[in-house]
């Protein structure tokens, strides 16, 4: 027989942390914490199989299914003593999504299930505590109308605020027993009016219906914008967990609380979280009233008048800092529990790894190490390479003086300037039209997940270090204030109210500073972040880790410099025809291209030598001995040219020409597809002239560098677009010979490598052929991307995006490269191209170099090099380290 439900009790469970897949990551972890034989209350978990059973019927559940929920619900009941829909001792259930990968926030959760007008007397005869089972039978009623029967919960907000400002109640917890007891009428009178339905009084009928809604709440918008955004595949589906309720809301004696083991902003080891005496479930993170520090150290942080956990229930306290400290040890990382404080008896009801910012990931990471939990490959493994990103993000520059307009909670660190818009939707436009916004909420909900990602940064007036926007900012990677209670925002005008009635509009420009709290007035300047202390050490165990060496692409002396900072080992590609667009060089190139013959063409490139020559010079400076692969000029001459008829003006009279003739050059250099057209090595055959200027410009920058520095430069001269072994053989004998040249002027000789870069099918498939003369390969990923599958990337917009949608691809192979075509032609040249020159140097030079996914790729076809731009060096040191672990290709 199927099994459908896996049980978990006192000390022991059916499943554990193994069975995420079957069980989904909440299911897992509650029967890890009864296996560790920690404080959980009994349930069952219905496997995420039932999900796509669920819905391949017709939203129906399985006779077995419901048969094994029964017996489960009946051990639960001889566990705790109570009975499910019992008239006395009633046993009430929670009924909770949880899927594979953690979805915060994202399905539904309904908590005191099988209460009804009967079972609600005889709890509060059990608790000798009336006010609080109709507390818990309101609460359900709420979450039941709103998960299961689709009824918003905002009706019943009003219902309950009005019913406060009646009685002249601040809190929730200010109302008695019997206003309760009538919110719980009007809450049953207005379900309704407004479904012409009643609220079923059945236990069972409650029970079914909750879990086919936790099932439904699988494919909800908010769900299905959360899958694709964190691309969770829709058929892995969502486990219902049904477990026993424990009550926060049974008076000063209990509570509810999240906690971190970690801090999950600094890293800072540090249990770290908020609580609430007598409350249950979501109301920590809801903001309805202000939450207390676990600790006294946390409390004195935020300088909170309410006392900790600590400080309250210290003994509780003490019980939970040790589960706490224990959890960390088995799971061997940094958690993020829920519990709940039952008159002085603490449940466990949650255990995940904690989201964290990369800044506290990195931190965590190095100390586990340091405490010898983890080891530096793991480390290493746990940081996500894109992440990094955040790290070389900016940061406020400390010594300029903070205009504060109002500060909150500094929920996500970084800082980021914007336009003030309100709504998420604004946001999301804003965004499109390419302007930097910061969100500014009252609080956040998962609606607002699209907005949020617009945004350059998040500000809410309202909220905790836990709340939505908190959580949800810090796994996003963007700068994020919360709570920020001294400032308004004021909807209808659209203005955000600041201390001391100072107001800013929507499209006012304000900074946030997520890791000080700090709201500042307009944009404010920015310093570069440090790249020492953690983050340099765990670098420093992905390079030790790393088999494949990180180049650069770096076309001027501030990438190479700014690569340099971030690690980067050489060059991997120097495309020089970005050397001729500036200043006067412009003019010099057109002048060579529009010369008549060779003769003038030598006239022109005479005058770009020197120019050439101190470029390469101070690359070849900075790099200081590493290696340099420079490529040819790539580009068709044309695109050195002007294209309309007033630029054609412009340049003719500057250059002192005729337009007409200028116009009739430009037209006859005109090509219909200029992607496969005169450009690449064909250049360089055509006119060699022009790469003996750029050989001779490059060996005389050896030979001036190499005097400056005392360091040789590890030269490679890089030939594009080859697809014949002959085009190659005529563009190095060229090179050759302007080495002797050089070489013979000076009285050195100058070492360098003669290769090619592979991007077209025919090199790939001629590799071993074309081996004969490259002394290395450069996989040029992007051109190679475009011939391979025929599409042109820069009309490649206009369709990839509905190939996507449509399923029909699942990435743009521009960016993550396509493995099974393109990674083919990579690996069979990488092969053959061996098989010809054993030492044959293979690197990629394409986007794809700075892609984690592609540079598990190259780790596997067994490249020495990536090379990628500036700013994503690190990502590629450690995605590169990654694979290199996962290999167990690791380097010594
Ligand atoms: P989410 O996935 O959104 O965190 P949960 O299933 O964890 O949803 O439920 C949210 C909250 O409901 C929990 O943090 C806890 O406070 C409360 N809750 C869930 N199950 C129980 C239970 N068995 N007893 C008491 N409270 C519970
Ligand atoms: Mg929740
Ligand atoms: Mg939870």
């Amino acid at each position: 027989m199927e099994k459908w439900v896996y049980r978990f009790g006192r000390g022991q469970a059916e499943g554990g942390v193994s069975d995420v897949a079957i069980l989904g990551g909440k299911g897992a972890n509650l029967a890890e914490m009864a296996n560790l034989g920690l404080p959980v209350p009994p349930g069952l978990t219905i496997v995420a199989d039932a999900c796509s059973w669920y819905f391949q019927h017709e939203k129906t559940l399985p006779e077995a299914l419901m048969a094994q929920v029964l017996d489960g619900i009946a051990a639960m009941e001889a566990e705790t003593g109570r009975t499910f829909g019992g008239a006395t001792s009633p046993l009430l259930l929670s009924i909770r999504s949880g899927a594979r990968a953690s979805m915060p926030g994202m399905m539904d959760t309904v908590l005191n299930l099988g209460l009804n007008d009967e079972t609600v007397q005889a709890l509060g005869h059990d608790a000798g505590d009336a006010r609080f089972a109709w507390d818990s039978y309101r609460r359900f009623i709420q979450m039941y109308a709103d998960v299961v029967m689709g009824l918003d919960h905002e009706v019943f907000e009003e219902i309950l605020e009005d019913e406060k400002a009646r009685h002249g109640h601040e809190y929730d917890t200010d109302l008695s027993a019997v206003e309760w007891q009538h919110v719980v009428s009007l809450y049953k009178q207005v379900i309704e009016e407004e479904l012409g339905d009643t609220f079923p009084q059945d236990p069972h009928v409650q029970l079914w219906q909750a879990i086919a809604a936790v099932f439904s709440s699988w494919m909800n918008q908010r769900a299905m914008t959360y899958r694709m955004l964190h691309r969770i595949p829709e058929h892995w589906g969502t486990a219902v967990n049904v477990q026993a309720m424990v009550f926060g809301n049974l008076g000063s004696s209990s509570a509810t609380g999240v906690a971190f083991t970690r801090n999950p902003s600094t890293g800072r080891k540090e249990l770290y979280g908020e609580f609430l005496v007598n409350a249950q479930g979501e109301d920590v993170v809801a903001g309805i009233r202000t939450p207390q520090s676990l600790t006294e150290e946390g409390r004195l942080a935020s300088g909170s008048e309410k006392p900790s956990m600590e400080k309250l229930m210290p003994e509780t306290f003490r019980e939970f800092s040790e589960i706490c400290d224990r959890l960390e040890a088995h799971y061997r990382d940094m958690q993020d529990v829920e519990f709940t404080v039952e008159r002085g008896r603490l449940w466990m009801l949650q255990t995940r790894s904690g989201k964290r910012t990369t800044r506290a990931a990195m931190k965590i990471a190095v100390d586990m190490v340091d405490e010898r939990l983890i080891t530096e490959n793991e480390a290493v493994s746990r940081i996500e390479p894109p992440s990094l990103d955040q790290l070389l993000h900016p940061t406020i520059d400390p010594r300029v003086e903070r205009v504060i307009m109002g500060s909150g909670l500094p929920a996500s660190p970084g800082a980021a300037s914007g336009e003030i818009v309100f709504t998420a939707e604004e946001a999301v436009e804003a965004e499109a039209e390419g302007r930097k916004v910061i969100l500014v909420r009252i609080e956040t909900s998962p609606e607002d997940i699209h907005g949020m990602h617009a945004a350059e940064a998040i500000l809410t007036t309202r909220g905790g270090m836990t709340s939505h926007a908190a959580v949800v900012a810090r796994g996003m990677g963007i700068p994020c204030v919360v709570g920020a209670g001294s400032m308004r925002v004021d909807l209808r005008n659209e203005q955000l109210i600041c201390p001391g009635g100072i107001t800013l509009k929507r499209g006012d420009i304000i900074t946030l500073d997520g890791s000080s709290g700090h709201v500042l007035k307009g944009n404010v300047p920015m310093m570069q972040p440090e790249l020492s202390g953690d983050f340099g050490r765990l670098m420093q165990w992905a390079d030790k880790a790393r088999r494949m060496t990180v180049r650069t692409n770096a076309d001027t002396p501030q990438d190479a410099r700014a690569a340099r900072s971030f690690g980067a080992e050489g060059i991997g590609l120097c495309r020089t025809e970005h050397m001729f667009f500036e200043g006067e060089r412009i003019h010099v190139m057109r002048e060579m291209i529009l010369a008549e013959d060779e003769a003038g063409r030598r006239e022109a490139l005479a005058k770009l030598l020197p120019m050439q020559r101190s470029d390469f010079t101070e690359l070849f400076e900075i790099m200081h001995g590493l290696p340099v692969t420079i490529r040819l000029l790539d580009p068709p001459l044309h695109e050195f040219l002007p294209k309309s008829d007033e630029e054609i003006a412009e340049v003719a009279k500057a250059m002192g020409m005729d337009a007409a003739f200028l116009r009739r050059r430009v037209d006859a250099l005109h090509e219909f597809n200029p992607m496969l057209g005169h450009r690449g090595c064909r250049l360089a055959i055509s006119y060699p002239e022009i790469a003996e200027m750029q050989a001779r410009a490059i060996f005389e920058a050896v030979v001036a560098a190499a005097r400056e520095t005392g360091e040789a430069v590890e030269l490679e001269i890089m030939v594009p677009l080859v697809s014949l072994r002959a085009e190659l053989d005529y563009v190095k004998a060229c090179i050759d010979r302007v080495a002797i040249e050089v070489g013979g002027e000076t009285g050195m000789t100058i070492g360098y490598l003669a290769g090619t870069m592979i991007e077209l099918p025919r090199a790939a498939l001629r590799a071993h052929v074309i081996a004969e003369t490259a002394e290395f390969f450069s996989f040029g990923t992007n051109d190679l991307t475009q011939t391979t599958f025929g599409i042109s990337r820069d009309d490649a917009a206009s369709f990839i995006p509905v190939y996507q949608r449509k399923g029909i691809i699942e990435q743009d192979p521009f960016i993550s490269l396509d493995f099974d075509g393109v990674g083919e032609l990579i690996r069979l040249a990488a092969e053959r191209g061996r098989k010809t020159r054993a030492d044959l140097k293979l690197g990629i030079c394409g986007e794809h170099g700075g892609d984690p996914a592609s540079i598990t790729f190259c780790e596997e076809a067994g490249l020495d090099y990536v090379s990628c731009s500036p700013f994503r060096v690190p990502i590629a040191r450690l995605a590169a380290a990654q694979a290199a672990i996962a290999q167990g290709r690791q380097k010594n």
